[in-house]
């Protein structure tokens, strides 16, 4: 994929987490992989406005240069594509019923199998720190190891994937898993599954959808 359609990637990425309710005006950044850095969204800009060439080039050092600020939260972003070498894309939103147990600063348990998508049997949340700072950066790595996605106490949520939309697709999947949790909490209590069990579901995702090759 060109730069240029890897930014467009990322805008129709932006328009699309806001379309399915995922996330709200400017709340939320959106970063991909390039060599030598990352490129990622301006902070504050509505994503209707946004053109390709809106999208901010980082280096893993942190360094920009442009017209546009990068994301207040490229801290996390460039941390994460430093610490984990497959990760290509990132997605960060604050869809409403993540954040929700967010609030409660509770990670998603094994209330439903399809918590292994994340990587184990739950989805922690990080530790609180103000938006835009290293601390919240710290408190994510921390949170993302062996998991490829997290809540941010009083905030958000992070998913991460090999491209934008694996990453999108994963953020989608925590705010479903997150609903489903919220709402078994309203009608009772929530039988979760155990570790030997989601131990067992985390590796049979290692083939999950791989399908057998047809020769036409
Ligand atoms: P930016 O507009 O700077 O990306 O900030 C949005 C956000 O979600 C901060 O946590
Ligand atoms: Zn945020």
């Amino acid at each position: 994929m060109t730069e240029k359609a890897l930014r467009q990637q990322i805008i129709d990425a932006c328009l699309r987490m806001n379309a399915l309710g995922i996330n709200q005006g400017t709340s939320g950044n959106i970063s991909a992989r390039v060599r030598g850095g990352l490129l990622i969204t301006p902070s504050g800009v509505p994503y209707e406005a946004l053109k390709p060439a809106d999208i901010v080039k980082m280096g893993l050092d942190g360094a920009w240069s442009g017209r546009l600020a990068p994301s207040s939260e490229w801290r996390f972003h460039v941390d994460i594509m430093a610490a984990k070498p497959e990760v290509g894309a990132v997605v960060h939103t604050h869809s409403a019923f993540a954040t929700t147990i967010a609030c409660l600063r509770r990670p998603i348990p094994a209330v439903h199998y399809m918590v292994a998508v994340a990587g184990g049997d739950s989805i922690p949340c990080a530790d609180y720190a103000t938006f835009g700072t290293q601390a919240l950066s710290d408190n994510a790595i921390a949170a993302l190891r062996d998991r490829t996605a997290c809540l941010l106490a009083n905030h958000g949520v992070i998913a991460t994937g090999a491209g934008v939309d694996k990453a999108l697709a994963l953020a989608v999947e925590v705010e479903t898993l997150a609903r489903i949790y919220w709402q078994a909490l309203q009608a009772g209590t929530p039988t979760i599954l155990g570790p030997d069990e989601m131990a067992r579901v985390v590796n049979k995702f290692q083939s999950y959808g791989r399908q057998p090759a047809h020769d036409g």
